[in-house]
């Protein structure tokens, strides 16, 4: 019977070292193994060159190093680009880099399809195959990072959890992942760069908050009013508004860190004035600023963005509010990797 290789990246630097001792090795060889395995990057045990042959051997008889493959880049007219990941099994998730004037954001998945059931998303019409492992979620943005310098000539500067999945349905992954993302022996990154944007599970936002993370949260809002967000949003019927504020304040008590709100006004769905006094009173519960973002269609017009007087009346209701708003345009729309418009099209 053939043994399963273990992947050798979904061991912890100390489990690494324990394997070694194990092995009759020193620990010290487990740690010039995970330099290999993340600061260097290597694909394969052979390229190991410090380590002895015989351990380079034995490695490769017990794990795998399971990399991503960016199998199809898309590059905007607007700079931003698509990348077509396959992963080790051959299931494909998208990520995507951002150029701005001054930053490079990188937008990544955190599960191959997504356990949610947005209305107005794409990649809620795949249904959740599996998580991605946090060396998944890693490589893609090293992937960014790499794209980032061959063209824009910088290193990527910021990530977003934006991608496909919830990432909060993947939390120990990304958790991880992050730890990679910001440990000196990953990227050093800094945590205040990389925001982590959920539809709002409350039970996790208030494990995050106890767990003192360091990175910012951005909260998929987008309407104060239950019985609206429930038929955009279904599964807000489990987790209702009130326990979503009720965590966002235990966060902010917490953290001290502001939460942003993203929001979409689409026509008829949540443009009037009541909605506006909603997510005012909302935003008065915990320190927070809104993000209002552009709707990127997916289908056939189910949803449609509100028009120009709509969005006014949200940015100066709330600017009356000292609530502190910003309206964004969308990106990469011309190779469908706006935000909900990921969806493995290809
Ligand atoms: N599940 C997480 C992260 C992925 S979605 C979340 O919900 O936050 C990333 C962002 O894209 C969310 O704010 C989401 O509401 C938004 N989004 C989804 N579909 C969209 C669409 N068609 N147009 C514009 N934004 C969309």
């Amino acid at each position: 019977m053939e043994i399963k290789k273990k992947d050798i990246r979904a061991l912890t630097k100390e489990q690494l070292r324990e394997f070694f001792v194990k092995e009759g090795d020193k620990a010290f060889r487990g740690n010039q193994v995970y330099e290999w395995l993340w600061s260097k990057g290597a694909h394969h045990f052979e390229d190991m060159t410090n380590v002895s042959k015989e351990t380079r051997q034995m490695l490769e008889d017990n794990f795998v190093i399971n990399h991503i493959q960016v199998d199809q880049m898309q590059r905007s007219s607007d700079g931003t680009i698509k990348n077509a990941v396959r992963l080790h099994d051959g299931l494909i998730v998208e990520s995507v880099l951002i150029p701005a004037k001054n930053r490079t954001t990188a937008c990544v998945s955190s599960q191959v399809g997504c356990s949610l059931d947005c209305k107005f998303c794409a990649t809620a019409r795949l249904k959740r195959m599996r998580n991605l492992n946090p060396d998944e979620i890693y490589d893609q943005v090293v992937a960014i990072d790499k794209e980032s310098k061959l063209y824009h000539n910088r290193p990527l500067s910021n990530i977003v959890f934006m991608g496909m999945g919830e990432p909060l349905m993947n939390y120990n992954n990304v958790i991880k992942a992050i730890e990679k993302i910001t440990s000196p022996e990953g990227l050093a990154m800094s945590p205040k760069r990389i925001v982590v944007s959920t539809s709002g599970v409350p039970k996790m936002i208030k494990k995050m908050a106890d767990d003192k993370v360091k990175f910012k949260l951005a909260v998929s809002l987008h309407s104060a009013i239950d019985e609206v967000r429930t038929s955009i949003m279904p599964f807000n019927k489990s987790f209702p508004l009130d326990s979503l504020r009720e965590a966002l304040e235990h966060w902010y008590a917490a953290t001290k860190n502001r939460i942003t709100y993203e929001y979409i006004v689409w026509d008829g769905i949540n443009d009037s004035k009541k909605d506006v006094d909603a997510l005012i009173k909302f935003c008065k519960f915990a320190p927070s600023k809104v993000n209002l973002i552009e709707y990127n269609p997916i289908d056939d017009g189910e949803f449609q963005q509100a028009n120009s007087k709509a969005i006014d009346m949200y940015v100066s209701m709330l600017e009356a509010n000292n609530i502190t708003v910003t309206v964004r345009r969308s990106r990469g729309k011309d190779i469908d990797a706006a935000c909900g418009q990921l969806a493995n099209k290809s």
